[in-house]
């Protein structure tokens, strides 16, 4: 069976692939099994010049991978060689960790004991469409560095770059069967990898519904799992905040990728203060916010990714909103920069809308702040605004999220540990953490008596 890729921008077809199955599935688990014993044991150094050189043909093909992700995603752009050029990084940062992801020697009665760190053996990567290539390569990078071979399922919408990364291994010189790609359905590729028998762990981005079928899944052969399941993140500003400023990041970290983050602050939280201000602050910089066609360099904001995720945006919008911003007409599945008042019991403020929708809700105080960032079922990210340090301190502590900022509004580095609490999932991506992830630690005892 074939299917098609769309442009979410012109809604034009741009590619016709090939839908794998489970006979498929079955193949390329067989493939990545076979390949995983020569794979774990290429030295460190060797293993270490691979991730290098891909991580520079990422760069060589930066354009090229860039405008593949535009095409596909809706992205702008600019944005999009950004994120090829973090995946470059990625490669460069885990081919730096290899050697320097070490185990231990722990003195005990009569020897020692050492601690090594083995590979899982093949490993299920399952992405979504938001960020494909970048997201591939959060997981693709410390599987790899670990020793481990994988099998990647991107999401059928947004499957092309990773279809030229799966190339651009072969071309650094990384063996056939170590990285494998299936195109295909998650009911099907998704599902298959999860229940298969040779698959030892499952990385998973998407929706907490499907995380859910994951763990549920993989208990049946009690696979490893790490999920990041999105948010529905708090952007906290305080009276004593740098107003300006922070309106003037606050529209970005909603509306970049047209909402579709799973970093979105999409809660907007102003002490009532200055409430009115901010709002006036906030509706002024979205209204500068460069909406058109993704392969133009100025533009920042782009469509949703298909009809059907339009129409479950527009669902959460009833009512007149404090503000609608412009969207072109014709083809395309453009959704408006959009900023609605709410209280957090609103349908808007408990749900992930995954579009460019905020809800600007007021607070008293700081325990006022804080339960309101505290009272949703996730926990990923989140900002606080405040030119008071200890108050900074005492919010990132208490608020209930894997990832906060401090008068910014990022949330992703290459150096530094990314993932949620509560339900927006568990593991750790990134950093020398997301190592622990795709890898066991083995204890071994090695007697000194003679
Ligand atoms: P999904 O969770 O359905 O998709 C994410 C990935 O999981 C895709 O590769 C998908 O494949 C795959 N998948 C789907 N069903 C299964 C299954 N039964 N078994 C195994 N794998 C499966 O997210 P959606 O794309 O439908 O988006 C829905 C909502 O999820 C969004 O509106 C948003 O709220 C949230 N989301 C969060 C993301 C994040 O970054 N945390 C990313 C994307 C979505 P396929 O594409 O082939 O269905």
């Amino acid at each position: 069976m074939t299917f098609t890729v769309l442009n979410p921008a012109t809604e034009e077809p741009i590619a016709e692939l090939e839908q794998a199955g489970v006979e498929e599935t079955d193949e390329a688990v067989a493939r990545a099994k076979a390949a995983f014993p020569a794979w774990r044991t290429v030295a460190p150094g060797d293993r270490a010049r691979l991730l290098r050189r891909l991580a520079t043909l990422v760069e060589e093909h930066t354009e090229e991978l860039a405008r593949i992700e535009s095409r596909n995603v809706g992205k702008p752009i600019s944005g999009a060689r950004g994120e090829i050029g973090m995946v470059a990084q990625v490669f460069h940062y885990y081919a730096g960790a290899i050697d320097k992801h070490f185990g231990e020697t722990i003195p005990v009665a009569g020897g020692v004991a050492a601690t090594f760190r083995e590979p899982l053996g093949v490993v299920g990567l399952i992405v979504p469409w938001n960020f494909p290539a970048n997201i591939a390569s959060w997981k693709l990078g410390p599987a790899l560095a670990c020793g481990n071979t994988v099998v990647l399922k991107p999401a059928e919408l947004t499957p092309l770059s990773a279809l030229r990364l799966a190339e651009l291994c072969l071309e650094a010189g990384i063996p056939e069967g170590v990285v494998n790609v299936l195109v295909g359905k998650g009911s099907i590729v998704g599902q298959r990898l999860i229940e298969h028998p040779d698959i030892a762990k499952i990385a998973f981005t998407g929706s907490t519904e499907v995380g859910r079928l994951v763990m549920q899944g993989a208990a049946g052969t009690i696979k490893r799992v790490t999920l990041e399941l999105g948010g529905k993140s708090a952007n906290v500003i305080f009276e004593d905040a740098d107003l300006e400023r922070a309106a003037a990041s606050a529209p970005y970290s909603v509306f970049d990728n047209a909402g579709q983050d799973c970093c979105a602050r999409s809660r907007i939280l102003v002490q009532k203060s200055v409430y009115d201000r901010f709002l006036e602050l906030l509706i002024e910089a979205t209204k500068g916010i460069k909406v058109g066609d993704p392969a133009d360099d100025a533009t920042e904001m782009v469509p949703l990714i298909s009809a059907a995720h339009r129409e479950t945006v527009a669902s959460f919008v009833d009512g007149e909103p404090l503000f609608r911003g412009d969207a072109p007409d014709g083809p395309g599945f453009w959704f408006p920069c959009t900023i609605v008042e709410a209280t957090n019991d609103d349908r808007i403020a408990r749900e992930e809308v995954f579009g460019p929708v905020a809800a600007v809700i007021p607070f008293e105080d700081e325990a006022d702040a804080i339960r309101i960032a505290n009272d949703t079922p996730y926990g990923l990210s989140g900002s606080i605004w405040t030119r008071d340090g200890a108050r900074a301190l005492r919010m990132a502590r208490a608020i209930e999220a894997g990832v906060l900022s401090v008068n910014a509004n990022t949330s992703v580095r290459v150096s530094t540990p990314f993932g949620g609490f509560k339900q927006s999932g568990f593991g750790r991506e990134l950093g020398m953490h997301a190592l622990e992830g795709y890898s066991e630690i083995k204890s071994v005892f090695i007697s000194t008596e003679s």
